[in-house]
């Protein structure tokens, strides 16, 4: 039998006292959750997931047809933990072990395979910036390396040599399918007893005044012990209800995918050189054989349009046969056009806003809100129920909504 902690029964007293305390009767009919996300993607999922595991109450509520729908599918499925921001190295890390134990734990193939990351070098700067930025990746323990050119050769077969000089392959890396792990994370709250409300836009959130909040949207009103704005590109938008300003803005960036061929890649590779019109490219070869790809654009293409470019093919193809020649013999299958939730430095916001009872942002993942949200998730779960964030306080301060927005630059995916 699973006991309870007192934390939890101290969140589920508050909004029992909500419900029969501090409400105005009409507040008597209405339904009452622990905790309320708004938005079912990325983190609004494993959100769910993991809070209902700790038998917390939990509504998500998405505008949305269903799970997933906003950004989750436009993310091209690569996760790592090799970046240079330690709060995001922790919460990867998280991530990671969650996604490479999913199979084994709860059955379902989300297709993930540990094929590591590599970002090859062919100029003196990048040589510099990937062999500087490895002093703090070890630092945190991670599993990443300098290659010579003749052993990235021998990983990624078919790569152009010309001007070669080496590149960085952390194995322990990986990819897996977002529509998948949206499907598991959804069916598994389900079954763990979270109610989904989807076509539902929120309209309105109110502070109560014991804890906790009454969540309108155009078809009803929930009341909730705590809140979650996980909204993605709309995470502003909903900031404002809550009372917040979250400097959180969408850009535009494409992806595509191939017909399947044999096998032959195993790390997701980043380019990162720059070309007029973009800034790097990245792209991998899926469990099936597919290589799926995506481009980030130089400059940045602000605001809300997921209309596809005659542009994005010629670009990326040429940038792709380039590094490796016998792309030439591939057919793309589809394109598709999405949004990454930009903050002014690129790294995400997940705090608790001052001043309210029990009102937290999860937003502004950027280019990586999918590898980052089941770490981000078991941090909110422990937010919410003890009170302090899972990773030690000093790092996961680095998601501060409170934080100085000019002092760290991290946007690569
Ligand atoms: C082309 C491309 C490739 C990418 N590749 C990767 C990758 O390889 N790895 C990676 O980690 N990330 C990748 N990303 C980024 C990733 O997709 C996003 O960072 C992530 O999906 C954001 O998660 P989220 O939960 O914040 O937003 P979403 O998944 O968009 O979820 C937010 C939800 O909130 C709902 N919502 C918003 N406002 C309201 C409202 N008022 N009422 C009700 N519901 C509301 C929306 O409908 C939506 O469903 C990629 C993105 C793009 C565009």
């Amino acid at each position: 039998m699973r006991v309870e902690s007192s934390e939890q029964r101290v969140l589920k007293s508050y909004a029992l006292d909500f419900r029969l305390c501090a409400l105005p009767r009409f507040y008597f009919h209405m339904e009452t959750y622990d905790v309320i996300i708004i938005g079912a993607g990325s983190i609004g999922l494993p959100t769910s997931f993991f809070l209902a595991k700790e038998k917390l109450k939990v509504l998500v509520i998405d505008e949305l047809p269903s799970a997933g729908q906003g950004q989750n599918k436009s993310a091209i499925g690569g996760v790592r933990a090799t970046h240079s921001d330690p709060a995001k190295i922790q919460t990867c890390q998280l991530s990671l072990r969650v996604f490479s134990q999913w199979k084994e734990e709860y059955g379902d193939d989300l297709h993930f395979q540990m094929g590591g990351y590599c970002f090859p070098a062919y100029t003196e700067t990048q040589e510099k910036s990937f062999k500087e930025l490895l002093i703090t990746q070890k630092k945190y323990g991670l599993n990443i390396d300098w290659l010579e050119a003749e052993e990235v050769r021998k990983l990624l077969p078919g790569i152009n040599p010309h001007e070669l000089r080496g590149g960085t392959y952390s194995p322990e890396d990986g990819n897996l399918s977002p529509i998948l792990t949206a499907k598991a994370f959804f069916d598994h709250a389900k079954r763990l007893g979270v109610t989904f409300k989807f076509n539902e836009k929120i309209v309105g959130i109110e502070n109560g005044e014991g804890q906790g909040a009454r969540v309108k949207t155009e078809k009803g009103s929930y009341l909730g012990g705590a809140v979650i704005n996980a909204a993605g590109t709309k995470a502003s938008e909903v900031g404002k209800l809550m009372g917040a300003e979250l400097p959180v803005l969408p850009d535009s960036h494409e992806g595509g995918v191939t017909e399947p061929v044999m096998p032959f890649l195993e790390p997701l590779v980043v380019d990162t050189r720059e070309v007029p019109g973009s800034k790097n490219i990245y792209f991998y070869q899926e469990k099936d054989g597919h290589i799926v790809f995506c481009l980030t654009p130089e400059p940045i293409i602000p605001g809300f349009d997921r209309d596809s470019t005659s542009g994005f093919l010629p670009q990326i193809a040429r940038r792709m046969i380039n590094l490796f020649p016998k792309f030439r013999n591939i057919k793309v299958r589809r394109v598709w056009r999405g949004l990454y939730p930009m903050t002014p430095d690129g790294v995400p916001i997940v705090d608790k806003i001052k001043g309210t009872n029990g009102f937290y942002v999860a937003v502004g993942f950027c280019g990586q809100g999918f590898m980052l949200g089941p770490g981000i998730a078991l941090n909110l779960v422990s937010l919410i129920t003890k009170g302090r964030p899972l990773l030690p306080e000093n790092i996961f301060r680095g998601f501060s909504l409170y934080r100085d927005y000019t002092l760290t630059s991290e946007t690569l995916k």
